[in-house]
């Protein structure tokens, strides 16, 4: 792979962070779709990352990069500053390895987030009006106390624990011929093409994001790393940059994802509802990207897919609200299927 510096990021890293996280995160199931042979005339296979302890994927990234800190890191503790499933998981994974862990947010985070990572054992410092006043202070953290800080997706360890879902993937079913996984940062993709395509080069991936704010699509049409408006959407664990200072995800998104698909909300409603509905799963809007954009024919199968069901942390009034056909309010903007 030459061109990630093949050297720090290769499926080896894979395979080993596979037996590092073991303890923490889960092998999780790879379950024949109910509902979407009828649209896709191919199998379809989902990958239940919402079965998680933490009800998402990142958990992977999150122990893998853990485990893999010396013994003064260890002994510092870490720190991180997301409001979502990432800060999740860097408590989760401390806790289990006996490390303290920080997670930095601004005064604007809804206590129901604050009280997730607490119960995990996190510790919340709130900060700033704003996810950057957050991360200055955890910058000082960094500098000051000599945490160590775990980013989200831009890291060689928490690509390599993400891609160990391929080669569970491909374990359960080598005929896999398509994965579709959803995307923002590029840290979930990123493993899972490397991972993959060191095991089956013809496989494809194909990433799927809103139209909301799509950082790496963005980028990638660029060619460079850019910025992009963050606006409110279903899907918000899509949300956010890719980091203009980009270091890893860009270059294996260019290198690797064979196509980008962009979804409208209404679509990533339609994907929740028959996730919940058919399928009779909890999903965020995030993980029901992959039905969205089978639903609207937007990704067309020439043979077994497998789709990345990636979290289930959804406000539960909203999945509820989609279950029974109601409109959903999201910023002053109107959704409904
Ligand atoms: C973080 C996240 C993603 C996207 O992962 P990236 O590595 O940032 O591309 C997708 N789904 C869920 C549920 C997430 O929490």
């Amino acid at each position: 792979m030459a061109c990630t510096g093949g050297r720090e990021l290769h499926v080896g890293m894979v395979q080993v962070a596979r037996a590092a996280i073991a303890g923490m995160a889960v092998k999780t199931p790879l379950i024949a779709s109910r509902c979407l042979e009828g649209t896709t005339k191919q199998p379809v296979f989902l990958k239940l990352e919402t079965l998680q302890p933490i009800g998402a994927f990142k958990l992977r990234g999150a122990a893998n990069a853990l485990s893999l800190l010396g013994g003064d890191e260890r002994a510092r503790g870490v720190v991180c500053c997301s409001t979502g499933n990432h800060g999740r998981a860097v408590a989760f994974a401390a806790r289990r390895l006996g490390m303290r862990a920080t997670v930095c947010l601004s005064h604007l985070v809804p206590e129901v987030k604050i009280s997730a990572i607490e119960a995990l054992g996190g510790t919340v410092r709130r900060v700033g009006q704003s996810q950057d006043e957050a991360q200055v202070e955890a910058d000082r953290m960094v500098r000051e106390e000599g945490l160590t800080d775990i980013p989200p997706f831009d890291h060689p360890h928490v690509i390599a624990g993400q891609g160990t879902i391929a080669l569970e993937i491909l374990e359960d079913r080598p005929d896999i011929e398509t994965i579709l996984v959803p995307l923002s940062g590029g840290g979930l993709i990123g493993g899972i093409a490397l991972a993959a395509k060191a095991l089956k080069p013809s496989i494809r991936i194909i990433g799927i994001s809103m139209k909301r704010g799509a950082a790496m699509q963005a980028s990638l049409m660029t060619g460079r790393p850019v910025e992009v408006e963050e606006l409110p959407t279903l899907a918000d664990s899509l949300g956010g940059g890719i980091g203009l200072r980009n270091r890893w995800t860009f270059d294996l998104c260019r290198n690797l994802v064979d196509d980008v698909v962009l979804l409208d909300e209404s679509e990533i409603y339609r994907g929740m509802r028959v996730l919940l509905l058919e399928e009779r799963l909890v999903a965020e809007g995030a993980a029901a990207v992959g039905h969205a954009a089978l639903l609207a024919g937007k990704v067309k199968l020439d043979g077994p897919a497998a789709i990345i069901v990636s979290g289930q942390n959804a406000p539960m009034e909203q999945v509820l609200a989609i279950g029974r056909g109601e409109p959903v309010t999201l910023g002053g903007l109107e959704v409904k299927g």
